[in-house]
């Protein structure tokens, strides 16, 4: 691949009134629309400007590390004795994860439409890491909203964005988690409206997010095609990633999509079993509803109460899914499936130990759907499964998990 073309933005048309298919659309107050207007303007034409893409790619490669590679897991294709498993590692990306390719593309495009502050929400941390990151990069100052509840469990990446420059804001209302956090984010930008960019984290929420987050983490998929073609020597049977807002799963699927032979898999958070209650499989267990702005599948009770969802892994834990996903599900396009809890353990131990890399929780769970599928098909397909990030923020996670007696060699990693 040449330089100029590693890293560039891609660009798709936004859909049609911000649907897909049924799906999407801005179910907003009046208050928020001036702002959505004035991004849905921007953003398409600041992606279609060479001068943006050419600036955007630089940064990409140069400060965020693009394009990553695209690595043949021998020794899991291996043990899981059948197609071969190729990993399009976003985990080696600037902060350890494919988000800072839409933070990054985000601050960017805030800068250029004027704005002189960003907001932000923030679950994991994750998030607001990466776009605390991009606000020090473009010397922006940057508000995250955060649930007091995750501030305590998430200590280490409250200290990164302080480091960073970034004020964490507590959110102590509702269950003081993520949902609570986007409100009081979405309360901000909508009173500051005219100087603040409100920096949203996967392909969620009112149109033009879906579409600009889509477009900004399409390079994913563009770059693991070419690398697929060029290195692997043709294009996956099938490509794998997980799904908790559907970003990084997005991303690496638009570089496929028209691809007709090449099938599409969604990895949930099947959580402690679907038949529990405890998981996070929008996809799999939920029906269309409101969230966020957008209508989508959700996980809801018979009133069209959000319901409590459970993931071992922070990044699968949310009711909700970007609407294209539901659009994708309902075509039959990509098919979803859910990964318990354990299965992501084992196969985050599995991946350690044959590969000498650490996954991330929400990886796992597309690694363990990966490596089953693989065993059913033959020495000659592909696999590729997006590697979206790195697992050193989920150790103490692990190692409490392990210590409950789910360790290692319960399932013969
Ligand atoms: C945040 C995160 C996810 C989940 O977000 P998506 O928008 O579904 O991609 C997955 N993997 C990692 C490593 C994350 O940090």
């Amino acid at each position: 691949m040449t330089e100029v073309e590693a890293g560039a933005p891609v660009l798709v048309p936004p859909p049609p009134r911000g649907r897909f298919g049924a799906f999407g659309g801005q179910f907003v107050p009046e208050t928020v629309m001036p702002a959505l207007d004035e991004l849905a303007a921007a953003a398409p034409a600041a992606l279609a400007d060479p001068g943006f893409q050419a600036e955007l790619g630089r940064l990409l490669r140069t400060y965020a590390g693009r394009p990553t590679p695209t690595y043949f897991a021998e020794r899991l294709t291996a043990h899981h004795g059948g197609a071969q498993l190729w990993l399009k590692r976003e985990d080696l990306l600037h902060t350890g994860a494919h988000k800072l390719n839409n933070a990054l593309g985000q601050v960017f495009l805030a800068r250029r439409m004027g704005k002189r502050r960003i907001v932000a929400e923030t679950g994991a941390g994750q998030h607001g890491v990466a776009t605390a990151t991009a606000c020090a990069r473009f010397d922006l100052p940057c508000v995250v909203y955060m649930g007091v509840e995750d501030m305590e469990r998430q200590a280490m990446n409250v200290s990164r964005m302080r480091l960073l420059g970034a004020t964490v804001e507590p959110v102590a209302s509702g269950s003081a988690t993520l949902k609570d956090a986007t409100s009081a984010a979405i309360r901000d930008w909508t009173t500051h409206v005219a100087d603040t960019h409100y920096v949203i984290g996967s392909v969620v929420g009112p149109h033009p997010y879906p579409w600009l987050v889509r477009t900004l983490q399409a390079v994913i998929g563009v770059e693991a095609r070419r690398q697929m073609l060029a290195e692997a020597g043709g294009l996956p049977h099938t490509v794998v990633a997980c799904v908790g807002g559907g970003s990084n799963a997005i991303g690496i699927f638009a570089g496929f999509l028209s691809d007709g032979g090449v099938r599409l898999l969604g990895v949930e958070a099947g959580g402690l079993g679907l038949a529990s209650g405890h998981h996070a499989a929008t996809l799999g267990a939920g029906r269309p509803g409101v969230l966020h702005g957008a209508l989508s599948f959700l996980l809801q009770d018979a009133d069209g109460q959000v319901q409590p969802t459970h993931s071992i892994s922070a990044g699968l834990d949310y009711p909700g899914v970007g609407p294209e996903h539901s659009q994708l599900k309902a075509s039959g396009r990509a098919s979803y499936t859910a990964v318990e809890d354990r299965q992501a353990l084992a196969a985050f131990h599995r991946c350690a130990r044959l590969e000498g890399l650490l996954p991330a929780l929400e990886t796992a769970h597309a690694l363990a759907a990966a490596g089953e599928l693989a065993g059913t098909l033959p020495a000659d397909a592909r696999v590729l499964v997006s590697f979206s990030g790195r697992g050193d923020k989920d150790l103490d996670t692990v190692l409490a998990a392990d210590a409950a007696g789910a360790g290692p060699d319960r399932e013969g990693a």
